[in-house]
């Protein structure tokens, strides 16, 4: 059903709604004015101008429940039923994703699964399957790309395509999110919903298809833009959390409205950076193209270790996986890091007392071969209990690089940091690893150093670019350096939620 307090006609004849709201087609009753006339009535007026109302710019899709939805149209016996996806079949675990199910009794993305079983009792938990929801994301972009091309690829389960020419018109726009909808039902899964937003920038897009869960199709046009904002919470923006919230609430902005009162400079000023800035463009509905300022100024992968991986040796070899895909993404993007960072948390056992820190390391200055002289910083291991109170201790390893992107490099850059870690008692489980390449430039910005331009370094970068087409092609690890391929066999795939899926 389609809900909507702008009857068609008024857009066709140009009048403005009395009372704007976000238009949203929900499967939910309404007893709102549907945009669909009966036919009857629609025999009577005249045909709408699929050319008139709004124009909007983006088109933002973003998967519900998605590993959860995923294994009900894999696994048909968990339709209906309440589902959880754990890392590992441990009470003590946080779930990753609840189906809609599940999220009735209250279970979502972080409860303690020991405690999602009491919420809900009958809950299903299923251990994740990363790559099957790989290989539906890819069936998912397919699915979408057959009505309009996708600009970019958030997430593993976001994307966003810009509209072009005749599919701005609010019409033709909200036409189009509903055969994205149905194309997706249609080729990938008669279970796997998704909410579609419609806006004039990328960022009210992806606010408008966070407005309305599950199988959402809302548009956020221009002229109903500030009422429509009015209504959310300052944690509905995607860019708030707790901590800018509890920030802007200490400057006395505790609503939207608050927030919409700012002038930019103002908005500048409560930010204290250029975000506060670029954000009330974005909420006036100006749209504006950031590639050329804007890119990952930092990557990361980390990995929570099973517990059967929680070995040196094993760990290695996920830090080794990590790396690579971290690579793969470094180069896809066109970036060039400056410094790699290295993590490791250890278990320490229960009731005893953490052994002094080892220092280790400390002002570590090592040469790579291609590389000028670098300087790192391995910090000191910090000893914390963790929420069950058991003891942990995390460490981590830094080293600045002249700016690089070949795995070459970086693998050589992260051997040096594992030797630097804390060895002894106390440092042999590690229990989570984290790989980090900080500093990223463009492309375009890239100091060229003196090795870029060798004949060492040009057939090195000829080499990685072959590898990567072939890893992203057929799969990460197709083909990588010895040491790695070594590695990929301790490691199980395990993809970051925020990673670019379609590299794997
Ligand atoms: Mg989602």
């Amino acid at each position: 059903m389609v809900i909507c307090t702008h009857p068609v006609s008024e857009f066709a004849s140009g009048k403005r709604p009395k009372e704007p709201q976000p238009l949203k087609e929900s499967q939910e009753e309404s007893p709102r004015q549907p945009l669909k006339q009966p036919p009857e009535e629609v025999e009577r007026k005249p045909a709408p101008d699929p050319e008139s109302g709004p124009r909007l710019n983006w088109l933002f899709v973003d998967m519900n429940s998605y590993f959860a939805s995923v294994e009900q149209d894999a696994r048909p016996e968990l339709r209906g039923r309440p589902v959880a996806v754990v890392p590992m079949m441990a009470d003590t675990t946080c779930c990753i994703a609840a189906s809609y199910e599940a999220k009735a009794h209250g279970v979502k993305t972080g409860t303690i699964v020991g405690d999602a079983k009491q919420m809900c009792p009958g809950l299903v938990l299923v251990e994740a399957r990363h790559e099957l929801y790989v290989d539906y994301h890819h069936r998912i972009v397919e699915a979408v790309e057959s009505c309009l091309p996708v600009a970019a690829v958030l997430s593993i389960d976001e994307m966003a395509c810009r509209l072009m020419g005749r599919e701005r018109p609010l019409l033709a726009a909200l036409e189009l999110g509903r055969q994205v909808k149905r194309r997706i039902l249609e080729r990938v899964g008669p279970v796997i919903r998704s909410s579609v937003g419609l806006a004039t920038n990328r960022y009210l897009a992806k606010v408008a298809s966070d407005m309305e869960k599950p199988d959402g199709l809302v548009a956020l046009t221009a002229d109903i833009l500030p009422e429509a904002l009015r209504q959310l919470t300052l944690r509905d923006l995607p860019g708030i959390g707790a901590r800018t919230e509890k920030r802007l609430n200490e400057k006395g902005i505790r609503t939207m409205e608050e927030l919409l009162a700012l002038n930019c400079e103002q908005a500048g000023q409560v930010w204290g950076s250029v975000w506060g800035e670029r954000l009330w463009h974005w909420l006036q509905g100006e749209d504006f193209d950031l590639s050329e300022t804007e890119h990952l100024k930092s990557l990361s992968h980390q990995h929570v270790l099973a517990p059967e991986m929680r070995t040196l040796e094993r760990a290695w070899a996920v830090a080794h996986k990590l790396l690579h895909k971290a690579g793969l993404r470094l180069r896809a993007g066109g970036l060039w890091t400056s410094s790699i960072g290295l993590s490791i948390g250890f278990m320490a056992p229960r009731g005893e007392n953490p052994p002094a820190n080892r220092p280790s390391g400390q002002g570590l200055s090592v040469h790579l071969s291609g590389q000028k002289s670098l300087a790192g910083s391995p910090k000191q291991p910090e000893t914390l209990a963790n929420r069950f109170g058991a003891p942990r201790r995390r460490w981590k390893g830094e080293l600045r690089l002249s700016e690089c992107q070949d795995d070459q490099t970086l693998v050589a850059a992260l051997s040096r940091l594992w030797a630097s870690r804390p060895t002894g008692a106390g440092f042999e489980h590690p229990y989570f690893i984290g790989v980090h390449l900080n500093g990223l430039v463009a492309d375009r910005l890239h100091t060229l150093n003196l090795f870029d331009g060798s004949e060492d370094g040009q057939s090195r970068a000829r080499l990685q670019v072959a590898v990567d087409a072939l890893n992203n092609k057929y799969g990460l690890s197709t083909l990588a350096p010895a040491t790695m391929l070594t590695a990929f066999k301790a490691a199980p795939m395990r993809i970051a939620f925020r990673g670019i899926p379609e590299l794997f």
